[in-house]
């Protein structure tokens, strides 16, 4: 069986950033450690792949970049990151933020002013761009 996966572009140079069903990203963390990290594809899935020697600690600011053009990810909206999806089944393109805290499960699918909000450490959208 196989199942196409959301499509995942950076932003800035709309490479893409999937490989075999992973979404790869180069982070640092505020540790001035810097590794690969490995998402899965599936919106609101948070398990993520790594190294041995690069290890997230829970709480901990991360910084991802494109793995192709090194553009900082970084969102306008506080302590997240965005990235572009076209979901596999409705061909659509969003806006996707997720949380640059380690452990912190908070994902946001935006296309035009529709916002999807999941997981348990999910907030009002909104309230993200005022604080
Ligand atoms: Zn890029």
């Amino acid at each position: 069986m196989s199942m196409k996966d959301n499509d995942y572009m950076c932003p800035k140079c709309r490479g893409h950033l999937n490989v075999d069903g992973n979404v790869i990203f180069a982070t640092r963390t505020k540790r001035n450690h810097k590794g690969l990290l490995m998402l899965s594809p599936k919106v609101g899935e948070y398990r993520y792949k790594h190294h041995d020697k690069f290890q997230l600690e829970k709480g901990e600011m991360v910084d991802f970049e494109c793995p192709i053009c090194q553009a900082d990810l970084t969102a306008d909206k506080k302590d997240h990151a965005m990235i572009l999806m076209v979901g596999s089944e409705d061909n659509m393109e969003y806006r996707l933020y997720f949380s640059k805290v380690a452990g912190n499960r908070s994902t946001y699918l935006v296309a035009n002013d529709n916002v999807e909000a999941f997981g348990e450490d999910a907030m009002d959208f909104d309230e993200l761009l005022y604080d």
